[in-house]
């Protein structure tokens, strides 16, 4: 994770050893460096403007001071414009007042929803919590099967409903979501995760959908599921469910690929919402809070 970007920062850290003060000439290569070394990295372009021009604006206002050398102080200044950008908190996860919390799960296909749905249950159990899952994506019955699959495999409470032939429309997947909810109530669970439908690309049919899902739910988290492998393809559909939705989160998931981690560094700052947890394998307990500032200590070395 992150390994790239952090062998180009360091790299570019090193055109400042040496030299006594920054100034605005030795200060462009370094700063044109860190330039590169995003972009390559795959973050987004406005993201890569805005951080590149905050360093510059704050390097060439530091001090001079005998404590720090211009690398250091480069250092220091990516450092803290990083943690600014990822939120300086780790996220907290919103309930609602009465039970149930929902958290409703967006994401297109492949993203890695129902696995994600999975390795939250299984946290927030560690946590103390008692959720229940439920699919509410009536087309697709190997969907559903998934997620039951993966509820079994770590002891979760799964709502299953009964579906008969021709129910794969709208209404089933409002009702569906009704009856989960009512059943977390009356089961004692206080978080219900519901697993939706996934689409190939985004499509009107998807985000009515998830808009009458969110009206009817009215749930406490609506996170984005994103595959960190698809890069900037990732922030913009982040920013599609966002517009639509208003997404209170962002999940990551595939961080353990080789992944340039672009994705990473632009959810938050194209979305306004923070990311709040990392998937980092395909198994249940591949899964982390997402800490802003490990995560930087991460890039930066
Ligand atoms: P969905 O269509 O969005 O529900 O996606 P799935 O949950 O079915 O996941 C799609 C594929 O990605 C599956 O093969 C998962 O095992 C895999 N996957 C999900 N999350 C991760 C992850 O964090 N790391 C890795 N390596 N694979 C993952």
């Amino acid at each position: 994770m992150f390994e790239n970007l952090s062998d180009k920062l360091q790299r570019s850290f090193k055109t400042l050893r040496g030299q006594g003060t920054i100034t605005d000439d030795n200060i462009a290569e370094a700063l044109r460096e860190i330039r590169l070394a995003l972009l390559e990295s795959d973050v987004n372009l406005a993201v890569v403007t805005d951080l590149v021009e905050h360093i510059r604006t704050r390097a060439l206002g530091t001090q001079v001071t005998t404590a720090l050398s211009p690398s250091e102080q480069i250092v220091k200044i990516v450092h803290d414009e990083l943690v600014n950008l990822l939120g300086k908190d780790t996220a907290r996860f919103q309930k609602s007042s009465q039970p149930p919390s929902v958290i409703l799960m967006a994401g297109l296909q492949g993203s890695g929803k129902t696995t994600t749905s999975g390795k939250l249950a299984q946290w927030l159990k560690k946590a103390g919590h008692r959720p229940m899952l439920v699919s509410v994506d009536v087309y697709r019955p190997a969907a559903r099967e998934q997620l039951a699959i993966v509820a079994r495999t770590i002891s979760a409470q799964l709502y299953e409903g009964k579906l008969t032939d021709g129910e794969a429309n709208t209404d089933s997947v409002l009702r569906l979501a009704k009856e989960a909810k009512r059943e977390a109530a009356s089961f004692g669970c206080d978080i219900l995760i519901v697993d939706t439908a996934g689409r190939n690309q985004i499509d009107a049919a998807l985000m009515d959908e998830m808009a009458a899902l969110k009206k009817q739910l009215n749930p406490s988290e609506i996170l984005f599921v994103a595959d960190a492998m698809t890069g900037q393809d990732a922030v913009n559909s982040a920013k599609a469910f966002n517009d639509l939705l208003t997404i209170t989160g962002a999940i990551l998931t595939k961080m353990d690929g080789d992944a340039r981690g672009g994705a990473a560094l632009s959810i938050r700052h194209v979305t306004g919402a923070p990311i709040k947890f990392l998937g980092t394998g395909e198994k249940p307990d591949a899964f982390e809070p997402f800490h802003p500032d490990r995560i930087v200590s991460r890039i930066m070395g």
